[in-house]
C-alpha cells in the first residue's frame, strides 16, 4: 500500500507554487510565441513582445511573472487505497504548502488573500487558504495540480443558465466583449456546460488545467459537438478584434477549452472562466517515493524574442509635465517615463477620498500636484532589486474617485491596465487628463524600470501602500487622452473591421 507522507505533500506543493511562480507553462509560452509572430497590430505585438521578454526573465531570475501572485486553487485526486502519514487533512496540508512557498525568503510572493470579505476584508499575509477541491479515486496514487490564479481574470468569470434550445456561442460573443481586457488577454477561455450551478463553474476551472491543443485540433478535425464548438468559438471570439490587453489585434484567445457533463431537461447552465497571461498551473503525482520532482524546463525553451524600450517611443519627462502636454498625446501612442511618479489602489484611494471628504490633509509627502498616480500593488523587493515585480492592476475599479482626485489633487493622470469605465472617461475628459496603460503579465520587466521606491503613506496597507517610484523609461500606451478617446474602444474596433475584411488565417 502506497503510504503518503506529511512532509512530502506539504514540500511538492510549496516546490510547485514557487516553481509556477516564475515558469510559464511550455505550451503556454509557445502559443504567446506563435501570437506574437503572427500579430499585425503594432500596439498588441508591442505587449506581446513585453510579455515574452518578462516571461524569459522571470525564468532566469526566478521570480513571479506577475505582481499578482494569485488565489491558489488545489485539485487533488487521491487514491483510495493510498494510506496518510500525516496528523493533517489534505486542505490544512496545501495550505501549509501555500504558507511556505509564499513566504519564501528567496522569493517572496505577494499575500492577496482576505478574511471576512463582505467585511474588513484583512489579509491573512501568507495567502492562505488555499480553494482545494478533493475526489477520491481508485487506485494507489495522489495526482495533484496546483493553480494560482491572478485576481484580475478571476473577476471576469460570467455564468448563465440558457434555455437548453439557447446558443452557447451566442452567449459568449455577448459576454467576452462586456469582459473588457481586466483579464489580461492574451490567454485562454475555460468553459463549462451542463450540470449544475456550480458543477458548470467547476468545469470551466478545470478545462483552464488542460493543455492548450487548438492547433492540434483543428488540424486533426472536430470528432463532437464539444469540438466543433471548440472550434467555433476559437474564432469567432479572435475575430472580435479585442487583441492582447485589449489594445485590438489578431489575437485574444490562445485556446478555447470546454468540459461538460449531464444536465437537467429543462436546463443549459454555461459558465466561463479566462485564464491570463499569467497562466500558472502544474500537474504531478505522489506516489509514495518522495516528494514530485519538478525539473527546470530548459531556458532555449523560450523564444528568443527582443524588446527594445523605444525603438517607436515617445520619451517623457515626469518631473517637468504639465496638463497641456498631456493633453497632446495620442490613444495608441507608446511613451516611456522618466520621473518620479506616486502609487495607489484601492485601499490607498478609499483612505485619501475619506481625508479629502473631510477637508483633512493629505499625509506629508503625498503631493499629486502635476504627478502621474499608477495602479500597482508590488511584490516585497529582494537582495538588490529597488521594488518586487510591479505591474497594474484594473483600472475601473479606481473610476469613482477619478472626479475626486483629478478636481481635488492637482493629479495630471493616471497608470493602471484595461480600460476605463464612463465615470472615469467622463473625468479624464472634464480634466484634459489622461490615462495610459501599463502591460499586465510584463510585471518583472516593468519592475526593472523603477530605480527607487520607498513608501511615502499608509506603510500599513503594505502592498496598498503609496509609495513614491522614480522610474526610467517605463513602457505605457496611452489608454484615454485628454478628449477621452479610448484606444480599448478604437483599436477593438478597427482590428474586428479588419479581420473582416482581410484573409487572415488564424491556426
Ligand atoms: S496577468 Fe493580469 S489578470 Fe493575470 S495575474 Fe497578472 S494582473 Fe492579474
Amino acid at each position: 500500500m502506497t503510504t503518503i507522507q506529511q512532509e512530502d505533500f506539504i514540500t511538492s506543493v510549496a516546490d510547485a507554487l514557487q516553481y509556477i511562480s516564475f515558469y510559464h507553462p511550455p505550451d503556454f509560452l509557445k502559443s504567446l510565441n506563435d501570437a506574437y509572430e503572427r500579430e499585425q497590430s503594432p500596439v498588441a505585438r508591442d505587449a506581446l513582445a513585453q510579455i515574452l521578454v518578462n516571461s524569459r526573465l522571470c525564468a532566469t531570475g526566478h521570480r513571479p511573472l506577475c505582481q499578482d501572485t494569485g488565489i491558489v486553487v488545489a485539485f487533488i485526486k487521491a487514491g483510495m487505497a493510498v494510506r496518510w502519514d500525516s496528523p493533517l487533512g489534505i486542505v490544512d496540508m496545501v495550505n501549509e504548502g501555500v504558507r511556505r512557498a509564499y513566504r519564501n525568503s528567496d522569493n517572496p510572493l505577494r499575500a492577496s488573500i482576505v478574511t471576512d470579505p463582505a467585511g474588513r476584508r484583512k489579509n491573512t499575509g501568507d495567502n492562505t487558504p488555499a480553494v482545494v477541491h478533493v475526489e477520491l479515486v481508485p487506485g494507489d496514487k495522489v495526482e495533484i495540480i496546483v493553480a494560482a490564479k491572478g485576481g484580475g481574470s478571476e473577476n471576469k468569470a460570467q455564468f448563465v443558465i440558457l434555455n437548453p434550445n439557447e446558443s452557447i456561442v451566442d452567449w459568449v460573443l455577448e459576454v467576452v466583449p462586456t469582459m473588457g481586457a481586466g483579464w489580461c488577454p492574451p490567454g485562454i477561455l475555460g468553459i463549462g456546460i451542463g450540470g449544475t450551478a456550480e458543477k458548470a463553474m467547476l468545469l470551466a476551472k478545470e478545462a483552464l488545467m488542460e493543455p492548450i491543443d487548438i492547433h492540434e485540433l483543428r488540424t486533426r478535425g472536430a470528432q463532437s459537438r464539444i469540438e466543433e464548438l471548440r472550434l467555433e468559438l476559437f474564432d469567432k471570439v479572435n475575430a472580435l478584434g479585442i487583441g492582447a490587453q485589449g489594445l485590438g489585434g489578431l489575437t485574444t484567445v490562445l485556446d478555447v477549452k470546454i468540459r461538460d457533463y449531464p444536465t437537467h431537461a429543462t436546463s443549459l447552465p454555461v459558465a466561463l472562466i479566462p485564464n491570463c497571461a499569467a497562466t500558472r498551473h502544474i500537474h504531478f503525482t505522489l506516489d509514495g517515493s518522495g516528494p514530485a520532482h519538478l525539473p527546470a524546463p530548459k531556458l532555449d525553451d523560450w523564444p528568443r524574442v527582443t524588446w527594445q524600450a523605444g525603438a517607436n517611443a515617445r520619451r517623457v519627462n515626469l518631473d517637468t509635465l504639465t496638463r497641456a502636454d498631456v493633453s497632446a498625446w495620442q490613444p495608441g501612442e507608446i511613451l516611456l517615463l522618466t520621473g518620479k511618479l506616486l502609487t495607489g489602489r484601492d485601499a490607498a484611494h478609499k483612505r485619501i477620498a475619506d481625508l479629502l471628504r473631510t477637508n483633512s490633509p493629505l499625509p506629508a509627502g503625498v503631493d499629486f500636484t502635476n504627478r502621474f498616480i499608477y495602479y500597482v500593488g508590488p511584490v516585497e523587493a529582494v537582495r538588490d532589486e529597488a521594488v518586487g515585480p510591479a505591474g497594474p492592476t484594473t483600472a475601473s475599479r479606481m473610476d469613482k474617485y477619478a472626479e475626486l482626485m483629478l478636481s481635488s489633487t492637482g493629479l495630471i493622470g493616471m497608470i493602471g491596465k484595461a480600460e476605463r469605465g464612463p465615470e472615469g472617461i467622463a473625468a479624464i475628459k472634464r480634466h484634459r487628463s489622461v490615462y495610459l496603460t501599463a502591460t499586465g503579465g510584463a510585471a518583472y520587466l516593468i519592475s526593472k524600470a523603477i530605480r527607487n521606491a520607498r513608501v511615502v503613506a499608509f506603510p500599513e496597507l503594505g502592498m496598498e501602500a503609496i509609495y513614491e517610484f522614480e522610474v526610467e523609461d517605463m513602457p505605457v500606451t496611452v489608454a484615454v487622452d485628454a478628449d477621452g478617446n479610448s484606444i480599448h474602444a478604437l483599436g477593438p474596433a478597427l482590428w474586428r473591421n479588419k479581420i473582416g475584411n482581410i484573409p487572415v488565417k488564424i491556426e
